[in-house]
C-alpha cells in the first residue's frame, strides 16, 4: 500500500481523500495556499506544506510546487481530487516522470479523452452509443459541412474538440447560420483551448444527463457501478444528483455499463472514471468522459457500498480490483444536494465568516464538508461548501430524509443555497423524477 500521499486539492474533496487515506493507514500531506491554512484537512493531515498565495495559478495549479512538496515530505503519490490539475495530462506525466504515483489514469488516457473527437472515435469502436454527428472533426469545405448538417437534421450543435466547462459550443437552428457558427466556434476554440478543431452533433432538445461510474485497475479488470442522474443543473453546473437514475431499467444499465467497461479495457484505463451521456427517448448518447473522481461520487457509494476513493488508492498502489461485476449490487436510492455559499435567488457568491454551522444527522444522512463554526469561506475559490447525501431503501425514503435534513441545517454568517434545495424538493416534477437538463433553468425563469 502507498505510504504517504500528497493531497493536491482543497475543500471537501481534500477532506474526503484524507479520510480514505487515514482509514487504510496511509499518511497524508496537505498542500495548500496561504489563504487555506485553516482548512479542516490541513489541520488533520499528518503534514502540511504551504505552496503559495491565494491565487490558484500560483498554488493549486503550480505543478513544480506540488511536486516539490511531494519531494520534501518523502511522499510516494499525489491525489489530484477534481478540478484544478486533475484532468491535466501534462501534470500526470510530470508526476510520474518525477518518480511519484499519480492517483488517476495514465496520462495517455487523460490526453485521449480530453480530445473529444478522439474520445468519440474510441467510444464508437467500443460500441458505446454516441450522438449522431460528423465523422470526426469538420474540415473547411462549406458544401461538405452543409451536407453533414442536412444529414443530421437541424438543430445541430458545433462543439470544440478541446472544449470543457460548457465552453466552445454553439447551437445552430437553421442552415443560414451554419457556416458563421462553425467559423465563430473555431475562432473561440483557438483562443480558449489553443486548438481550432470542431465537430458537429445533433442538438438534443430535452435530454437528461445520465453518467456511468467505472473503476479499472489497468491490469485487465474493469467494472461499472451503475449510473447517476445529474440533470438538475444551472448553467451546466450540477445542483442535485441521484442514483440510480429514475426509470432506467437494469437491462439498460447493464447494456450501457458493459460498453463503458469495454472502452476502459480497450484504452487500458486505470482508476475511477465517468462516462457522461445525454439520455433522450430511451436512448443513451455518449458526450464525454471525465478521467477523475467526481463531486457526485458519494451517491454511487451509498447505493453500492463501494468506497470509490479507497479503490482509487488501492489501484494506485498496484493492487488488482477485487470487486467483480457480480459483486456490484445496487441497493436503495441516494440523493446529493450541493451546498454553495451563494445567494439562493441571485446566485451571487457569499463568502465570509461562518458564525454557526450545524449539520443534520440520523439514519441515511451523510455530510461531506470541510466547514466548521468559526471558519472563513475565502472568496478565491469555488463556492461549494459541502454536500448533503441522503440514502433510503427507495427514492421516496431518500427524498423524505433529504427534506428533513435540510430543515435541520443551521448556517449563520453567510448565505447558502439551502432554500433553493428545499424548494426543488417540493417540486412535483422532481418528486416524479426524470426531469431534463433544462428543467431547473426554465423553472427559475432563467
Ligand atoms: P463540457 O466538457 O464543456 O462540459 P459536454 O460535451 O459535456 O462539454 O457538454 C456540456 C453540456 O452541453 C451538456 O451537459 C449538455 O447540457 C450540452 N450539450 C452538449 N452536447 C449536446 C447535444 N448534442 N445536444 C444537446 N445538448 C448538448
Amino acid at each position: 500500500m502507498l505510504d504517504k500521499v500528497v493531497i493536491a486539492n482543497r475543500g471537501e474533496i481534500a477532506l474526503r481523500i484524507l479520510r480514505a487515506c487515514h482509514e487504510i493507514g496511509i499518511k497524508t500531506v496537505a498542500v495548500h495556499s496561504s489563504a487555506d491554512s485553516n482548512l479542516k484537512h490541513v489541520l488533520l493531515a499528518d503534514e502540511s506544506v504551504c505552496i503559495g498565495p491565494a491565487e490558484s495559478i500560483n498554488s493549486y495549479l503550480d505543478m513544480p510546487k506540488i511536486i516539490s512538496a511531494a519531494e520534501v515530505t518523502d511522499a510516494v503519490a499525489i491525489h489530484p481530487g477534481y478540478g484544478f490539475l486533475s484532468e491535466n495530462a501534462d501534470f500526470a506525466e510530470r508526476v510520474e516522470s518525477s518518480g511519484f504515483v499519480f492517483i488517476g489514469p495514465p496520462s495517455e488516457s487523460i490526453r485521449l479523452m480530453g480530445d473529444k473527437v478522439s474520445a468519440i472515435k474510441l467510444m464508437k469502436q467500443a460500441g458505446v452509443p454516441t450522438v449522431p454527428g460528423s465523422d470526426g472533426a469538420l474540415n473547411d469545405d462549406p458544401d461538405e459541412n452543409i451536407k453533414i448538417a442536412r444529414n443530421i437534421g437541424y438543430p445541430v450543435i458545433i462543439k470544440a474538440s478541446g472544449g470543457g466547462g460548457g465552453k466552445g459550443m454553439r447551437v445552430v437552428h437553421a442552415e443560414a447560420a451554419l457556416l458563421n457558427a462553425i467559423a465563430l466556434t473555431q475562432a473561440e476554440s483557438r483562443s480558449a483551448f489553443g486548438n481550432d478543431e470542431v465537430y458537429m452533433e445533433k442538438f438534443l432538445e430535452t435530454p437528461r444527463h445520465i453518467e456511468i461510474q467505472v473503476l479499472a485497475d489497468g491490469q485487465g479488470n474493469a467494472i461499472h457501478l451503475g449510473e447517476r442522474d445529474c440533470s438538475m443543473q444551472r448553467r451546466h453546473q450540477k445542483v442535485i444528483e441521484e442514483a440510480p437514475a429514475p426509470g432506467i431499467t437494469e437491462e439498460q444499465r447493464n447494456f450501457v455499463g458493459k460498453r463503458c467497461v469495454d472502452a476502459c479495457l480497450e484504452m487500458g484505463y486505470r482508476s475511477a472514471g465517468t462516462f457522461e451521456f445525454l439520455y433522450q427517448d430511451k436512448e443513451f448518447y455518449f458526450i464525454e468522459m471525465n478521467t477523475r473522481l467526481q463531486v457526485e461520487h458519494p451517491v454511487t457509494e451509498m447505493i453500492t457500498g463501494i468506497d470509490i476513493v479507497k479503490e482509487q488508492l488501492r489501484i494506485a498502489s498496484g493492487e488488482k480490483l477485487k470487486i467483480t461485476q457480480d459483486d456490484v449490487q445496487i441497493k436503495g436510492h441516494a440523493i446529493e444536494c450541493r451546498m454553495n455559499a451563494e445567494d439562493p435567488k441571485t446566485f451571487m457568491p457569499s463568502p465570509g465568516d461562518i458564525k454557526l454551522w450545524h449539520m443534520p444527522g440520523g439514519p441515511g444522512i451523510r455530510i461531506d464538508s470541510h466547514i466548521y463554526s468559526g471558519y472563513r469561506v475565502p472568496p478565491y475559490y469555488d463556492s461549494m461548501i459541502g454536500k448533503i447525501i441522503s440514502f433510503g431503501n427507495n427514492r421516496q425514503s431518500a427524498m423524505t430524509r433529504m427534506e428533513n435534513a435540510l430543515k435541520e441545517i443551521v448556517v449563520e454568517g453567510i448565505k447558502t443555497n439551502i432554500p433553493l434545495h428545499q424548494e426543488i424538493l417540493q417540486h412535483s416534477a422532481f418528486k416524479s423524477g426524470g426531469t431534463n437538463i433544462h428543467y431547473l433553468e426554465k423553472r427559475l425563469g432563467l
